[in-house]
């Protein structure tokens, strides 16, 4: 029996606003779950009514196969990290991080225990004495982590918790989030827009879209069978390129080249005569003519030096796609390049629905 079940939930507000459309996922004890999809796409709304903080307008909300619908945050047993961390400014890091247990009303042991294991899984452990203001935004927002976790806790949920740092900051969280999950085992939710923070933190990502569930799935599988062109450009970096484009005898053409796409294996009879959708990620193309690939022609018209690849910006006709290539290889500007797309790596959707072909 999964640990919580969500079965076609929906969020419907008071203004008549339906946000969250038939929600359906079983989550195991312990996993990482991250919601993903860009603002607005029911994501907050989503890890609001699994902590109890909005109302389920319709669907079953279970934790270990018990209906939680009509529960407390406090019963169901959920902690939240939000986006601003908001510490008690005038309080020393220690008792901001034992304030939930000296409400619950705990002897000083057991805090003091609790307050320096929580502050050692979080590196806090030489800042108990100072105040919030005398710590950098990633030290405030271990701190705010330290807080939620200090209580035993079934589900820890956590919504954008480092928008409010740099970039820098960020990349060591991403981290630091990783290792303390690893290291309580809590079940954990997480909000983001940011897909990168999605594939280097989750067990499992669900994508959302208007209030829809689009795939749920490992970073893995997102990345190497998205079902639909939205997955598909959501996930990746720079994003998936798209060619759209009617196909005729199994054939389709670009930039002046006739693709066979009847190589490719996929069931492409029904689509006869239809527009489909040619995709290609640019960090999957090899530079110049090579076997069992479709080799295009194009211009260079913008390259981007990263230090570990270089983003080439070209031309095919009135298409615009972006190639990722190794930095020893970087093409000139305004020359003209062959590229390959290895079979494999191609993707087909269906224009008119954006599913996946297989
Ligand atoms: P996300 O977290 O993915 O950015 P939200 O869950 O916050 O998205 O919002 C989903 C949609 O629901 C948005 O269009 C938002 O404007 C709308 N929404 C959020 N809260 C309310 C509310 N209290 N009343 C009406 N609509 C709301």
């Amino acid at each position: 029996m999964a640990y919580l079940s969500l079965k076609n939930i929906n969020k419907i507000y008071p203004n008549g606003y339906h946000a969250v459309h038939n929600f359906n996922l079983d989550m195991e004890r312990g996993e990482f779950i991250v919601f993903v999809g860009p603002s607005g796409c029911g994501k907050s709304t989503t890890l609001r009514m699994i902590a109890g903080l909005e109302d389920i307008s319709n669907g079953e909300f279970l934790i270990n196969g018990k209906r939680a619908n009509e529960q407390g945050p406090r019963e169901r047993g959920v902690a939240m990290v939000f986006q601003s961390y908001a510490l008690y400014p005038q309080m020393s890091v220690y008792d901001n991080i034992a304030f939930g247990l000296e409400l619950q009303g705990a002897d000083d042991d057991y805090i003091d225990e609790k307050v320096r294991n929580t502050a050692r899984i979080l590196g806090l452990t030489d800042y108990l004495d100072r105040l919030p203001r005398a710590l950098s935004g990633g030290q405030r927002q271990r701190v705010a982590i330290g807080r939620a976790l200090i209580r035993k806790v079934g589900i820890f949920l956590m919504d954008e918790p480092l928008s409010n740092l740099d970039a820098k900051q960020r990349v060591t969280m991403r981290s630091e989030i990783t290792q303390i999950h690893r290291e309580t085992g809590a079940t954990t939710i997480y909000v983001t827009h940011d897909q990168t923070e999605a594939m280097t933190m989750a067990d499992r990502i669900v994508v959302m879209k208007d209030g829809y569930v689009q795939q749920v799935g490992t970073p893995r599988e997102l990345y190497f069978n998205p079902v639909n062109v939205f997955v598909a450009g959501f996930i990746g970096e720079p994003p998936m390129n798209f060619i759209r484009t009617r196909l005729s005898g199994g054939k389709i053409d670009i930039a002046g080249k006739t693709l066979d796409l009847t190589k490719l294996g996929k069931k492409l009879g029904a689509y006869e005569g239809k527009e489909i959708v040619f995709g290609f990620r640019p960090e999957a193309i090899r530079l110049g003519s090579h076997d069992k690939a479709y080799v295009l022609p194009a211009t260079v018209e913008l390259t981007e030096m990263l230090g570990d690849n270089t983003n080439v910006y070209i031309t095919m006709g009135d298409m615009h796609p972006i190639l990722k290539v190794d930095p020893h290889d970087t093409p000139e500007i305004d020359s003209e390049i062959l590229f390959s797309i290895p079979y494999e790596s191609v993707y087909l959707f269906d224009g008119e629905t954006e599913k996946v072909i297989e």
